[in-house]
């Protein structure tokens, strides 16, 4: 009687023992609370607008996807602040959308034991084989160059919209004309850039080559090949939607502008991050040249000119209403990728200031920096959503240096467009430039094991 007492007794305390275990936060919860909390409020949702979709307290984060899941304690992901060490493993090492495919399956239940036991082993460890040495300072380092863009003549820089065309008044030789499209600045800057990056011993790769997309063939060849299929999927995932619905009208149906922005764009920059991930890079540089936004239709020069970088994270109102979307919220959340991408972007942005000789641009400068963007602790560096800043995995910079449309640039543009090896007096080469040596000094600031 009284031993049968005893196990009963023995049985009920650790009954309530695990009962009170399951509900104590783990030590260190409050720090871990706080930090993903200002980390959030900081560089995800600085204006707070996002609060239905996710909850961090003592005992981990949740992800719900909307005001009703939430209400009713719903998450679609539930991070427990004792699982964080498997989370971060599973973001740095699988790739995306297997990282993506994990933590679904995973929901609110336990990891299967066979993702713990692989993942616990890898750790957050990166194993690059950046091994710098004096003659070759970025010996070994990854390095994906996305040039922005994809005309290779006057006609497909109209499908994308991204050309100037227009005159410099002035008499004789003053008078200029201007005419060329930025996705030739982004080639020639990435190319020249490839040169420097590979002759201190990196390792390059480019998402497009010249005269084709990131789908290795030209857009007219896409629009053969894949365009149909490509708008017919969008549609099964957007029954609703106006713009694509415009595009069953026959009349409208080959209208390429429309077929450029409402289907194409999109997946070729999924293509673009995806060739990038497949890469595993330490860094990734996107590549663009920038116009004065309030200078519209660009036919003429702007005597305003500013040089800026961004990197993921500002999300806004409305911007995780789609599962993959609050993935990569909490992927951003949990993972130091974008600390480092702004670290890394300052680097770069300190480097364009210095050797472009163009102002950073402050908040002040760009109404899309307030209203889309928001400032980090690095110059000229600001956190806005960006396909490719959310789509890509680890540490990027999407610099977006000084305004084609300006007074003096647009002459110096003109002349690198029209310059088939460009040498240190070219524009483009001093872009190049910039963004290798911001690329150096980021180097140099790793620590060495
Ligand atoms: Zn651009």
């Amino acid at each position: 009687m009284h031993t049968r007492f005893y196990i009963t007794f023995c049985f009920l305390a650790a009954a309530a023992c695990n009962m009170l275990r399951a509900q104590m936060p783990i030590f260190g919860a409050d720090s871990l609370m706080k930090h993903y909390t200002q980390r959030t409020q900081l560089l995800l949702d600085r204006s707070g607008a996002l609060g239905t979709h996710y909850k961090i307290d003592l005992f981990g984060v949740y992800i719900y996807a909307d005001a009703a899941a939430r209400a009713a304690d719903r998450p679609e992901y539930r991070v427990s602040w004792n699982e964080l060490p498997i989370y971060k493993a599973i973001l740095a090492h699988a790739p995306r959308e297997e990282a993506r495919r994990i933590l679904l399956e995973k929901g609110n239940g336990p990891f299967p034991p066979e993702i713990t036991k692989t993942y616990y082993q890898l750790g957050t460890h990166s194993h690059g084989d950046f091994a710098p040495s004096s003659t070759l300072p970025l010996n070994g380092l990854r390095i994906a160059l996305d040039p922005g863009h994809f005309a290779h003549d006057s006609a497909s820089s109209r499908v994308e919209d991204k050309y100037l065309d227009f005159k410099v008044a002035g008499n004789g030789p003053d008078s200029v004309r201007i005419n060329f499209f930025e996705s030739q600045l982004t080639w020639q800057t990435a190319t020249l850039l490839a040169q420097q990056l590979r002759s201190a011993g990196a390792e390059v790769m480019f998402t497009r080559q010249y005269g084709t997309t990131a789908f290795g063939k030209t857009y007219e060849q896409w629009k053969k090949d894949d365009y149909q299929r490509t708008r017919d999927s969008l549609f099964i995932l957007r029954p609703d939607d106006a713009n694509l619905k415009k595009l069953l009208n026959p009349r409208l149906a080959n209208d390429d502008r429309l077929i450029f922005r409402f289907v194409f764009r999109d997946a070729e920059l999924r293509k673009r991050a995806e060739l990038i991930n497949a890469f595993r890079p330490d860094l990734t540089v996107i590549i663009h040249y920038n116009v004065d936004e309030t200078n519209t239709d660009w036919k003429r020069t702007t005597p305003r000119n500013y040089s800026m970088a961004f990197t993921g994270g500002s999300f806004h109102s409305g911007e995780l209403a789609d599962s993959e979307k609050r993935f990569d919220f909490l992927r951003l959340m949990l993972t130091d990728e974008l600390i480092n991408s702004i670290t890394f972007s300052g680097a770069v942005t300190r480097r364009m200031e210095s050797e472009l000789n163009v102002p950073l641009a402050t908040p002040r400068d760009a109404t899309y920096l307030q209203s889309s963007s928001h400032a980090t602790g690095q110059p000229g560096v600001y956190c806005r959503n960006l396909s490719l800043c959310r789509l890509v995995q680890g540490t990027l910079v999407y610099g977006e240096t000084l305004y084609q449309d300006n007074a003096q640039e647009c002459k110096l543009l003109m002349q690198a467009a029209q310059t088939p090896n460009p040498g240190p007096e070219s524009r483009t080469f001093q872009v190049a430039m910039a963004y290798y040596n911001g690329i150096l000094d980021w180097a140099k600031a790793q620590p060495r094991e």
